[in-house]
């Protein structure tokens, strides 16, 4: 390991004297100096997105309730149409019981008369059982009713809920988005300053990896893959040249300049 730096090291010291390449070396602070502008950029787009997502608890609970309301209009809907149905199910059996009775006013025959009794009975029978089935679709509506008027009155608190949870993302994005705009125009500044080259080798690098496309070299290791870096690497990098990383590809730096 350090048989492989100095030889590196001593050339670099040697080189210290001489002049070093000024547009490199520039190119790499620009590079850095860029670098750090697309971390806090990209800490701003995260908090971005989170405070835009900070109402979305409301919003499912306001969801929720609107669709619990539509299946109980629906279900009020049903229920009418079945009320009904029952109704006049009893209008019928009414009918059948009066036409009967008819039949045994006229009856003179002792065997028909007893039959007639006996049909007479069992639909007087089945009218009580759909009466009461009337009955209790009325009642299933008048609890679906009241029901209904509840979540009317919850829904209208979520709704209150949710207005004031997206007045606190407004809020809080808008303040973020007077930061992004800072930022941007801070990056501008920053890509501007960097040579087309360089700019390049940098945009390339950061699409590929997203926020961060600038890895720091502590003993020898790239912090971006933890990968080792070669010793010729080292020596360029302190030598101010733009140099990326042979496993993750990121542009090598010295946190704090080349004496490192
Ligand atoms: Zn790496």
């Amino acid at each position: 390991m350090s048989g492989a730096a100095s030889p590196a090291g001593a050339e670099g010291d040697a080189a210290g004297e001489a002049p070093r390449p000024a547009p490199a070396a520039g190119g790499l602070d620009g590079i850095l100096r860029l670098g750090e502008v697309d971390i806090r950029l990209s800490e701003a787009r995260r908090r971005r997105r989170q405070a835009a997502e900070q109402a979305a608890p409301q919003e499912a609970r306001v969801a929720d309730a609107r669709r619990t309301l539509e299946r109980l209009a629906e279900q009020l809907k049903q229920g009418t149409l079945e009320a009904k149905r029952q109704e006049g199910d009893a209008r019928a059996k009414q009918a059948e019981i009066e036409k009967t009775q008819a039949a045994i006013n006229q009856c003179r025959n002792n065997d028909e008369y007893k039959a007639l009794l006996e049909q007479l009975e069992r639909r007087k029978a089945e009218l009580s059982q759909l009466e009461t089935a009337v009955l209790e679709a009325y009642e299933a509506q008048d609890r679906r009713q009241a029901e209904k008027a509840q979540l009317e009155t919850r829904r209208k608190a979520l709704e209150q809920d949710l207005s004031e949870a997206r007045k606190r993302v407004a809020a809080a994005t808008g303040e973020v988005d007077v930061q992004l705009a800072g930022l941007e125009a801070e990056r501008a500044a920053a890509r501007a300053a960097l040579d087309a080259q360089h700019a390049a080798v940098y945009e390339k690098v950061l699409a590929q990896h997203g926020d961060s496309a600038v890895a720091d070299i502590v003993d020898q290791f790239c912090q971006g893959c933890f990968v080792k870096v070669r010793p010729e690497q080292v020596s360029q990098v302190r030598g101010g040249q733009i140099v990326t990383c042979f496993d993750c590809g990121r542009i090598l730096v010295f946190r704090g300049g080349r004496t490192a």
